[in-house]
């Protein structure tokens, strides 16, 4: 389907207004769409309220494993959003606990982690017993005799996902749990994104840039529970209920955010509302067009709608 070779740039109160009216679910991306690192984007708040006066309901769905969703509620609060639900809030670390729940991994089972706390927060609210993760033995340099080298029989899965702490130590334990007997153990990745919007301008690396490399150099492929995976989507729509006709996904990134969307097939195929406030630049947005229009391009990547900012489009809804 070459649907959306030409998507709708949202640049009047007209436009802004109908968009509205198209959808009564709104799933919103955080990273660069509510905020750039721990700064607010401006308005953002009023937009939100201005949905939920309407009667809209929010999700908040991001790929982002390094926080719990307790500590999103915290952020949010912070920043001074406030009265948003924990069951609101959609991390992919929570996503790969359901993913071990549907696996039938029982509470109380021990689960290899590569990433940040995050993950090991959401694990043990569940009743799982996080290995790894923040263990100050997997800081230290590199040491073959280190204890954590040494597999754990008891462990039933591996998860990773972003980490500011990556090195040495942790690839090689988490590689010896890839690939002990026969790489049996499932091995669970929180998404596939390749780099995010940082602070101070910089494009920092993404979850996906760990996963991959523990693929990489296990020979393993993982399961991913983050956007753009249907896995991700199911359990959303499973727990919100929303009609998916009526849902839009907001997002900053094409191959996770929008392609999400279209593989959802939100709004029938039009829910997808790309900001460009985060990782994605006017000329590669121009560039992806062109390419799908001379059918080079996927356009599973296309959203229907484009906007600068969460900013510009409640100004134009306040027009
Ligand atoms: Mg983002």
């Amino acid at each position: 389907m070459t649907k959306k070779a030409n998507p709708s740039p949202i640049n009047t109160t007209q436009d802004a207004k109908l968009l509205l009216d198209l959808f009564d679910n709104f799933l919103i991306d955080c990273d660069g769409v509510i905020w750039l690192a721990e700064t607010l984007i401006p308005k953002v708040t009023q937009f939100l309220q201005l949905l939920q006066q309407q009667k809209k309901q929010i999700a908040f769905v991001t790929n982002n494993s390094s926080k719990s969703r307790r500590s999103y509620i915290a952020k949010f609060e912070n920043l001074g959003i406030h009265g948003i639900h924990k069951d609101r809030v959609y991390t992919t670390g929570y996503s790969a606990v359901l993913e071990l729940q549907k696996m039938g991994i029982r509470q109380g089972s021990k689960i290899w982690v590569l990433g940040d706390s995050g993950i090991e927060d959401e694990l043990s609210d569940e009743g799982y017993i996080p290995l790894g993760g923040s263990n100050p033995l997997l800081d230290q340099s590199w040491n073959p005799k280190n204890p954590l080298l040494k597999v754990d029989p008891e462990v039933k899965a591996v998860v990773a996902g972003s980490t500011n702490e990556f090195n040495f130590m942790r690839i090689a334990t988490t590689l010896q749990y890839l690939m002990y007997d026969n790489k049996r153990i499932p091995y669970i990745g929180t998404n596939g994104d390749r780099n995010y919007p940082g602070p101070e301008g910089l494009t920092l690396p993404a979850g996906g840039s760990i996963v991959e490399y523990m693929s990489y150099c296990s020979g393993r492929s993982y399961i991913n529970v983050g956007k753009p995976s249907k896995t991700f989507a199911d359990i959303i729509f499973y727990d919100t209920g929303f009609d998916r006709s009526r849902t839009t996904m907001i997002g900053d990134t094409l191959s996770s955010d929008i392609k999400f969307g279209n593989d959802a097939n939100l709004g029938n195929g039009h829910g997808t509302l790309l900001v460009l406030s985060g990782v994605t630049t006017v000329p590669e947005l121009k560039e992806l067009i062109a390419s799908t229009n001379h059918q080079r391009g996927d356009d599973s990547l296309v959203p229907q709608f484009y906007v600068d900012s969460l900013t510009k489009l409640y100004e134009l809804l306040n027009d």
